[in-house]
């Protein structure tokens, strides 16, 4: 069987590290096994990190940039293989995996204007005969740790900038859907990057924990869920390293009584479902102010939601894939349960998935719950799969007072005609 290991120094290395099982989530199989990597390991990346440090900052901006222009190359060229390696893992339909690779794309593109980002300001005679100036320096070895929904974009949020920038870095993706990052960082080498500037280690909480503690990591990139932030924002701060942490989310609509209710359904099928709601931004709750409101919403979602097609990443015309894992799968069901006893209406049912020649995969159906009250556990927590959820209000400004009271509260629209 594969074993997908790592990229330490321009070479792939599958170490004697304890390893875990990668599945294809549409069929429920173990496909591969990915290593984890020990702290040893880890550490093997952190030094050949460091040792091409020097070379790589005194390299010209125009020149690492150059590299960047080459990978943005690489990524269109090898688009089909990376979406078909994305679908393999984590199950999503080809049209999603090609939007999230064209966004990590973006953030490529953004990295070859360096030169021109890393101009410094000169400020002549701020004082007599004193000149003062700025100017940017790479930081040195920096480290990257990613999540399992989007395991292209994601990680390119992080390196191409912080490499373009005279960084050398380590990334720790997800282990759950390890093979499209890890093959998309080796296209850097071909893309003419020096060995060691960009290292892949798989693993799970002990390489983490390995990257928190080495005095060698001078910044922590993190995106996952909020517990796992918090942690990491803590232990890399208390280790005097700069740190980012990016965790969940739960995202509202307000749907007005005025509101286009077919335009609103239309965007509300791909906003709550797409990528099998396994988005920090997915849509997974409205907010209907007023009963004919909600009532009209909800018996038109209904309707609409019998024309999704729910499969396998193989068919591209599916609406959406599987989730993650089997775990992640009951958490979900779980999520569903608990709202049918607090009391809520279970208007649409993806709780018994019939997906035909893939029986074991871990498929969720779309599922639409109405009469939905803050204090239910599906409305607290982030599901993280294909729920929407209504609740019910009779004025807006109660919308807006329970959307800003979420914990995850972020992201917000509102569907209205009054503009
Ligand atoms: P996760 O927190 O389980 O894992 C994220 C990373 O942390 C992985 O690399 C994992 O190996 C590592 N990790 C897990 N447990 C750890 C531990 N105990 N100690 C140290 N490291 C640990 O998240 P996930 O399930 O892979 O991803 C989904 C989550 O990510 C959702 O909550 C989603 O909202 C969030 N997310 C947020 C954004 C954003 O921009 N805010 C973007 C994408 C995903």
């Amino acid at each position: 069987m594969t074993l997908v290991g790592h990229l330490i120094n321009g070479q792939m290395v599958a170490s004697d590290d304890r390893t875990q099982d990668v599945y294809n989530p549409a069929t429920g199989e173990v496909s591969k096994q990915v290593a984890l990597a020990s702290q040893a390991t880890v550490a093997q990346a952190i030094d050949a990190a460091q040792a091409a440090f020097p070379e790589w900052r005194d390299t010209p901006a125009i020149k690492r940039a150059r590299v960047m222009f080459k990978f943005k190359e690489l990524l269109e060229s090898n688009a089909d293989k990376i979406c078909a390696l994305i679908g393999d893992e984590h199950g999503k339909i080809s049209h999603d995996a090609a939007g999230e690779l064209q966004r990590g794309i973006e953030n490529v593109e953004y990295a070859c204007c360096a030169p021109e980002l890393l101009k410094g300001e000169h400020s002549k005679n701020v004082a007599a005969n004193i000149d003062s100036w700025s100017e940017f320096q790479p930081l040195g070895v920096v480290a990257g740790i990613t999540p399992f929904n989007f395991p292209a974009m994601v990680p390119l949020w992080m390196y191409p900038m912080a490499i373009v920038c005279g960084n050398c870095f380590i990334l720790k993706p997800s282990e759950r859907d390890p093979s499209s990052t890890l093959f998309i960082a080796s296209l850097l080498k071909e893309a003419g990057l020096p060995d060691g500037v960009m290292n892949v280690v798989n693993g799970d909480k002990d390489a983490v924990d390995a990257l928190l503690h080495h005095k060698d990591v001078k910044a922590v990139s993190f995106v996952g869920s909020t517990p796992i932030a918090e942690t990491i924002y803590t232990t890399a701060n208390a280790n005097g390293k700069r740190c980012q942490a990016l965790g969940g989310a739960k995202n509202h609509a307000i749907v007005m009584p005025d509101a286009d209710m077919d335009n609103t359904v239309a965007q509300l099928l791909g906003a709550a479902f797409g990528s099998s709601g396994e988005r920090c931004m997915a849509l997974s709750v409205v907010v209907a102010v007023g009963d004919a409101a909600a009532d009209s919403l909800v018996s038109k979602m209904q309707e609409a939601m019998k024309g999704l097609k729910v499969g396998a990443c193989t068919n591209a015309s599916n609406d959406f894939g599987p989730v993650i894992t089997r775990q992640h799968q009951q958490k979900v069901f779980g999520y569903i349960d608990s709202a049918e006893k607090q009391g809520a209406t279970i208007v649409v049912d993806g709780r018994n998935p019939q997906i035909q020649g893939y029986e074991n995969g871990f498929f969720v159906g779309g599922t639409l719950i109405d009469n939905v009250t803050v204090e239910m556990d599906s409305y607290q927590a982030e599901i993280f799969g294909p729920v929407l959820q209504v609740i019910r209000v009779d004025t807006m400004q109660k919308a807006m007072d329970i959307i800003n009271d979420h914990e995850y509260g972020n992201g917000t629209c509102i569907f209205t005609r009054d503009g």
